[in-house]
């Protein structure tokens, strides 16, 4: 039987220190399989879970914040692994519901995340690793990231 290696990936990057090893592997198979790579990061932003303590200046956009720096961060990353801006995107959202929308948009064959975030047990799958892993129509490489 003869497989054929992947054309398009998806790395959902989250801009942890965990993340790189995600990273590394996700750089490694695109060398191996000659693939083109997209990067996505998701912006979940809820405005409840921001306005309860915080006290922002009038007129100041929080989403629009987050946006930029998660722009300036994928940018920054984009840079590093030579990914064509065209490849990189940042959108708002549910994280898991985005990374699944965005994967059929682009037709990818194969999509990396982490197994789990920064506060995850070893044990388990992270809470996006499962959703991508459930209602995913294309492969799913959960990547074992590293305890602290
Ligand atoms: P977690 O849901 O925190 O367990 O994260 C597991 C993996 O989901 C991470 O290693 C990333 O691959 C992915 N992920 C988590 N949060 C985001 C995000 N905001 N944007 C893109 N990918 C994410």
């Amino acid at each position: 039987m003869s497989l054929s290696t992947y054309a398009h990936m998806l790395v959902a990057v989250d801009f942890s220190p965990e993340a790189e090893t995600l990273v590394a592997r996700a750089a490694q198979l695109r060398e191996q399989c000659g693939a083109r790579l997209s990067l996505l990061h998701v912006v979940e932003y809820l405005p409840m879970a921001y306005s309860g303590d915080l006290v922002l200046p009038e007129g100041f956009d929080l989403e629009q914040e987050l946006l930029e720096v998660a722009s300036r961060q994928m940018a920054a990353l984009g840079d590093r692994l030579g990914v064509a801006s065209a490849d990189r995107r940042v959108e708002i959202g549910n994280t898991g519901h985005t990374i699944l929308r965005v994967a059929d948009e682009l037709g990818v064959d194969l999509i990396l995340v982490g197994s789990h975030g920064r506060h995850g047990l070893a044990v388990l799958l992270g809470s996006t690793a499962r959703s991508v892993l459930n209602g995913a129509r294309c492969d799913v490489l959960a990547v074992r990231v590293a305890e602290e």
